[in-house]
């Protein structure tokens, strides 16, 4: 199995598997529970969050346990519903944000909110003028992706906190990490950013984890209510097991970041070249993180060669796994004007250090194959 789909999820860590064998067994405790284990349990979630706080230059306090990025961006847009709607009732994200994003905004309007969108530049980052033109008085929340999860394109997090800051005094500042987590280094504390989103299955921990960053002294309100759990701010009983291995995903991901992006880079010229003369177009922008590659195959379908890929035990997306859950055609390439055969003919390979040269030179090779396949059948099936 050569596994190229890092951008939809992620193998555990080899020690964070170890982690997880040795303790899931004896680590059950809850940890409200009063007694000595309950106090263990307790402890390890605060450990773990120190460690998790480190690595993103934040305080352990700032840091909501929640089941992963989507539930942490409903969060952060719900309070600002909660807390602001009588401010204001503008909403402000961009064409290419996450559906979790995009979805959750949308059912917004419905309900009267003023919901609109930041066109991206043919990069896949987004247009700040645009966007600048966007933003006012009114506007509440304003919700942005850091690195793109279809094309690997980066938003400047930074100038458009000066944006909100300048035309948008009011709003609360929402940026989507998910795709940034150990792939570039992050300091909460100095982005300015409101509320911050995490996953823990991208960066090699489990799934049905992540984080939600509140700034301190930001304006919250929980979604989810009952026991009363993380300070009454995210209920329900924590699993200190996967905080604990989300937090060794987390330090091991920051520690190995500068050698993993090197070495990621050096797989992905490697692909690049091993394609050799079959014709391509990369949709990624140059700029991008390296390990997402969206790369265009027209006229073969993206579609088909997955399917031939996968028949030989490789593994790509097409699109972010959310939208092929829906069927849906990439919103993101389509706000980057990309459209008809270009479109279609897309593969989203996504690369981790765990990939070998040996892995992708094969890769190569049968999207080559494949891509001729297609091409002698008339590339359209
Ligand atoms: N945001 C981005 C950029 C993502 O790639 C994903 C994962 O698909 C999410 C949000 C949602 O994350 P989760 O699967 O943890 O809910």
């Amino acid at each position: 199995m050569i596994y190229l789909d890092h951008a939809s999820t992620s193998r555990l860590y080899p020690e964070v598997a170890s982690y997880i064998r040795e303790h899931i067994e004896t680590d059950f405790a809850n940890p409200a529970s009063a007694h000595s284990l309950g106090l263990a349990a307790e402890h390890s979630v605060k450990d773990a969050l120190k460690q998790l706080a480190a690595d993103l230059s934040c305080k352990p306090d700032e840091l909501i346990v929640t089941s992963g990025a989507t539930e942490s961006i409903n969060t952060a847009l719900q309070t600002a519903v909660k807390k602001l709607h009588r401010r204001g009732r503008r909403i402000v994200t961009t064409a290419g944000d996450h559906e979790a994003t995009l979805n959750a905004i949308k059912a917004l309007k419905q309900e009267g909110f003023d919901t609109v969108y930041a066109k991206l530049l043919s990069n896949g980052s987004v247009d700040l003028d645009h966007l600048a033109g966007l933003l006012n008085e009114e506007t509440i929340y304003l919700s942005v992706i850091a690195v793109n999860n279809e094309t690997g394109a980066c938003n400047d997090i930074e100038a458009i906190r000066t944006l909100r800051d300048k035309l948008a005094p009011r709003a609360l500042l929402h940026v989507d990490y998910v795709q940034a987590w150990t792939r570039m280094p992050l300091n909460l504390r100095r982005s300015g950013v409101d509320f911050a989103s995490f996953s823990g299955h991208k960066i090699h921990a489990p799934k049905g984890i992540g984080l939600l960053y509140v700034r301190e002294k930001t304006p919250y309100a929980p979604l989810i209510l009952g026991g009363g759990q993380q300070g009454g701010r995210r209920s329900g009983t924590e699993h200190p097991l996967f905080v604990s291995a989300m937090a060794l995903a987390s330090k091991i991901g920051t520690e190995r970041m500068t050698d993993a992006n090197s070495q990621v880079t050096d797989l992905r010229r490697i692909l690049l070249d091993e394609l050799g003369s079959i014709p391509y177009v990369i949709n990624s922008p140059e700029d991008g993180v390296p390990h997402i590659l969206n790369i265009s195959f027209a006229p073969a379908r993206g579609e088909t060669m997955l399917h031939i890929l996968a028949h030989r035990g490789i593994y790509v997306s097409t699109t972010s796994a959310c939208s092929t859950a829906q069927n849906a055609k990439s919103h993101v390439l389509t706000a980057m004007g990309i459209g008809g055969e270009r479109l279609d003919g897309t593969l989203r390979i996504s690369l981790a250090a765990e990939n070998t040269e040996a892995d992708i030179r094969l890769a190569a090779a049968a999207i080559r194959q494949a891509y001729e396949q297609l091409a002698a059948i008339g590339g359209r099936r």
